[in-house]
């Protein structure tokens, strides 16, 4: 898919599982099983999927997913799985590596979302994107290097102290535009400071749903994430964006959808469903 400047790339970097309750928070199991079944440890199938975007002078890559630094004991409790998507294999299929990316936003820094920001080689942990900028918003760093006893569970240092002492990250406000024809639009409900990246032109709006929208399965308003630290602001957030989804057909991405890289969104009274799966790339 091509956007203004921009050609579009799904690209997914592993596949993994999270317990259904957390997922969905006060949705009973007999609602939600039926969209996403759950395994014998109650975990449904998940992705990590990252937005590639490629103008003739960048190579931004929105998230990172896992990554690979992980432990027997959590990679067996998520279930995370490398050896089908990986980072290397997925830049790969469209003929990129990760030398060529320039830059990297990191809506949050979530474990499922900057895990692959860094990785081990050598037992070292080494930036991944060697060549890149990395975008972090000041209230969601503020927050992942002081977290609550809620989140500190979510939030893993190796994923970015390392690119913090080599200067490969930039703090920014997220209101002012840091890369070319990107905007980004600020949510509070599921972390503070969550940027979501907001790529169009004449014809097509894309919106980086990340943890707001994980999967197709939390298209309707209450379906929203135990993980969430402000679930009624989560809400409210969902109530101003679907609308506007639905009336102007803007293409929703979803990082976390096990089997939907993207689609838009139909309105009927108060209720929102997916309308048209859509295809970012192969
Ligand atoms: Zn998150």
């Amino acid at each position: 898919m091509i956007i203004g400047k921009y050609t579009l790339y799904s690209i997914e970097t592993s596949e993994f599982g999270l317990d259904g309750g957390s997922m969905f928070g006060i949705i009973p199991k007999p609602l939600w099983e039926k969209e996403a079944p759950a395994d014998e440890m109650n975990r449904i199938k998940m992705v990590t999927r990252s937005l590639l975007l490629v103008s003739e002078d960048r190579k931004v890559l929105i998230d990172t997913g896992n990554g690979t630094k992980w432990k027997e004991k959590y990679r067996n409790i998520y279930n995370i799985d490398t050896s089908r998507y990986n980072i290397e294999i997925s830049l790969a299929k469209h003929g990129f590596c990760a030398d060529d990316i320039t830059d990297v936003i990191c809506t949050h820094l979530h474990f499922d979302h900057a895990g692959g920001n860094t990785k081990i080689e050598n037992e070292t942990i080494v930036p991944t994107f060697p060549n890149a900028t990395y975008w972090v918003s000041r209230e969601n760093w503020e927050l992942a290097n002081h977290p609550s006893q809620k989140d500190s569970g979510s939030f893993m240092e190796m994923d970015w102290k390392v690119l913090a002492e080599n200067s490969m990250t930039q703090i920014v406000d997220g209101k002012e535009p840091f890369i070319d024809s990107i905007d980004i639009y600020l949510t509070y409900g599921h972390t503070t400071g969550l940027m979501h990246p907001v790529i169009s032109d004449n014809a097509n709006t894309v919106f980086y749903g990340a943890d707001l929208f994980p999967m197709a399965a939390h298209i309707p308003i209450p379906w929203v994430m135990a993980y969430d630290i402000r679930p009624v602001v989560t809400v409210q957030e969902k109530e101003v964006l679907l609308p506007k989804f639905a009336e102007e057909n803007w293409i929703l991405f979803l990082e976390h959808d096990p089997n939907n890289q993207a689609c838009t969104i139909r309105q009927h009274e108060k209720h929102f469903k997916m309308k048209d799966v859509v295809a970012i790339s192969e």
